[in-house]
């Protein structure tokens, strides 16, 4: 039969497996949050570069209107096409749009 310091003795082993097991898990968190991280720094950056895109924005280029979305988001010059022409509560507009991201918009003429 086992002293009480012998069990004593086990019953610390056994915490300090256990506090093994959650070491494991946290390690496991900490390298998910530094992925996590690592793609958010990314995407901030690609944001911040994206921005800095505005002031260099041709909204026309031998008479085509281009996408403002897809220059800000991708610095592609995307063509916009025009698709109708119209009467809208009122106003007269024309309306474009980007087939390579979907922007739609109409304008006042
Ligand atoms: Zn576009």
């Amino acid at each position: 039969m086992a002293t009480i310091s012998e069990q004593l003795k086990q019953w610390a082993i056994q915490f300090s497996n256990d506090r093994g097991i959650e070491k494991d898990g946290i390690q496991r968190e900490i390298a998910e949050a530094e992925t996590r991280l690592a793609l958010l720094n990314a995407r901030l950056v690609e944001v911040e570069e994206s921005r800095l895109r505005q002031s260099t924005f041709i909204p026309e280029r031998d008479g085509v209107y281009q996408c403002p979305r897809c220059w800000i988001r991708t610095g592609t010059a995307s063509a916009l096409k025009p698709v109708a022409i119209g009467v809208v509560v009122d106003r007269e507009i024309d309306q474009f749009v980007c087939s390579t991201c979907g922007f739609d918009e109409g304008f006042d003429v």
